[in-house]
């Protein structure tokens, strides 16, 4: 393998080899062969990172909101001017169709950029004048040292969606992306180089959860923690990081119910159903993967919703014409697949799908499954309450909005939900009813960067998005003045 394929740490502004000198390999879904490697890092590399961004730290909260601004943009506009570099990169690294990565992820990393450069500018110090001689005012500063880690499932989007307002808001970055999917956060580092942002603002080190992502947790130099991942991730984060008080953003796991009432615009319903359950392979942490349907249009849900998955075209994600690409490892492929053997255990009747994949030519051996739709699954078994992350929906009936809620609620998670019906009332009162972060109703996925993005139950704690994030990059301090 040669130099340039070895993804190194970003500390100060340079490419750095992990002290220990390790590395581990990074795949290609779709062909299941390695392509690179990637530093596997340990405490010697975080602490580098740590100290370099403590150098940075006091630099970079006094430059002025706006020349901060000015830099943020002009990293959104270098990567914007190179939207096809990096989604034949995401696809290549994490399996996702090449056509998705150019619409959705590398735009969106571009609009997390643009948007928290504008968003700070508005994000001031506010006065309360208590009375005629009494002045309050609250300062919002940086907290200093932050860490952001994310996950493999939409690599660069999730990545920025955390550094974007981590360094609007002044603080210095030690983050870590995913060691399954470490290629386009490497590129971006560079790319906010040559941007124009100083060394040791953004630190990368790459590695695994517990040689690298706990110790930034726990290091003594990082003041807050924003995490995107598993649920069991989550919680080990908060045991250890909540005893050194650490600020905590929690953005975890969810099973997320689809309730679809008879009185629905079916046709579009059903086209981004269809969608919410199958994007970027089912693995998106707001994909539908319980779809209540009411009874009077169940049959007809069911034949359509199965003929249409059978239809996706499922292979190379660099052809344009492919709607799902490869599981992101042979790892989790195995794991989605066990989810099928166990669904037939717990009653359930796999009405198409689950055959593993073998495309002609370079993608035989990738991590391919057609799209799955299971229905008479119990909603108390495994399989209706796991998160499984992959291209499996399961199919539920339903009479009465109430049982449909009650169903819906019926989890540990409370990450996102989609209501479907042309009933106003109806929308109102259930979208109020849902334990979730975030309810669509008559659509999925459309966001707003001003919204408030994250979950309930075990879907996570805190909120991020618009002015969330940059309350939560900042520590409010009160100040009261009595004139004389
Ligand atoms: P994961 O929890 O395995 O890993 C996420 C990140 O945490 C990786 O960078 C990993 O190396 C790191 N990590 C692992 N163990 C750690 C530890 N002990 N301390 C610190 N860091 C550690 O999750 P994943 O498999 O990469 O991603 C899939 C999960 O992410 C799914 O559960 C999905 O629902 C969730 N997710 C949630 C959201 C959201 O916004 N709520 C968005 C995307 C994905």
């Amino acid at each position: 393998m040669s130099e340039r394929e070895r993804l190194q740490n970003y500390i100060e502004g340079r490419f750095v080899a992990p002290v220990r000198g390790e590395y581990l390999p990074v795949y290609e879904p779709a062909t299941g062969r390695p392509f690179a490697e990637v530093a596997s890092s340990d405490r010697a590399d975080v602490d580098a990172a740590c100290i370099a961004a403590g150098r940075a730290a006091r630099g970079w909260r006094e430059t002025p909101v706006e020349k901060r601004a000015v830099i943020l943009d002009a990293i959104a506009n270098k990567l914007e001017a190179q939207i096809e570099r990096f989604a034949g990169a995401e696809s290549k690294d994490n399996g996702k169709p090449v056509s998705l990565a150019r619409a959705v992820d590398i735009p969106r990393a571009v609009s997390n950029f643009r948007f928290f450069a504008g968003a700070v500018q508005h994000f001031a110090s506010e006065c309360h004048p208590t009375s005629a001689d009494v002045l309050n005012y609250t300062l919002r500063a940086p907290l200093g040292v932050v860490g952001c880690i994310s996950p493999w499932n939409l690599p660069l989007y999730l990545f920025t969606w955390k550094i974007a307002p981590a360094l609007a808001s002044g603080n210095c970055v030690v983050a870590k992306p995913s060691e399954i999917t470490p290629v386009t956060a490497t590129m971006f580092a560079e790319l906010c180089g040559e941007a124009g942002l100083p060394p040791g603002v953004l630190n990368l080190v790459h590695g695994t959860g517990p040689d690298v992502g706990e110790v930034i947790c726990t290091h003594p130099t990082t003041k807050a923690i924003s995490f995107t991942g598993g649920t069991k991730t989550g919680a080990r984060i908060a045991s250890v990081a909540a005893p050194l008080f650490k600020k905590l953003s929690l953005e975890l796991g969810g099973k997320n119910p689809v309730l679809v009432f008879d009185d629905c615009a079916f046709d579009e319903m059903l086209a981004t159903t269809l969608r919410s359950s199958f994007s970027n392979q089912g693995e998106i942490c707001l994909c539908g993967s319980r779809i209540f349907v009411q009874d009077a249009i169940y049959e007809r849900f069911k034949t359509e919703f199965v003929a249409r998955a059978k239809k996706l075209r499922v292979g190379d994600p660099l052809e344009p014409t492919t709607e799902q690409g490869a599981l992101v490892s042979e790892q989790h492929h195995a794991k989605v697949r066990s989810y099928l053997d166990l669904a037939r255990k717990e009653g359930g009747t796999v009405l198409c799908g689950g055959e593993v994949i073998s495309p002609p030519g370079r993608c035989a051996n990738g991590w391919f499954l057609s799209p799955v739709v299971i229905e008479g699954l119990p909603h108390n078994c495994r399989t209706s309450q796991e998160e499984i992350f992959g291209p499996v929906a399961s199919l539920y009936r339903f009479k009465t909005e109430d049982e449909a809620v009650a169903l819906a609620n019926d989890t540990p998670y409370g990450l996102a939900s989609v209501v479907w019906t042309r009933s106003l009332d109806r929308a109102h009162r259930v979208a109020a009813s849902l334990h979730a972060g975030i309810t669509w109703v008559n659509c999925w996925m459309v966001r707003d960067l001003r919204t408030p993005f994250g979950g309930v139950k075990q879907s996570g704690v805190g909120r991020e998005g618009g002015w969330e994030a940059l309350r939560f990059f900042t520590e409010p301090k009160n100040v009261c003045l009595k004139l004389s």
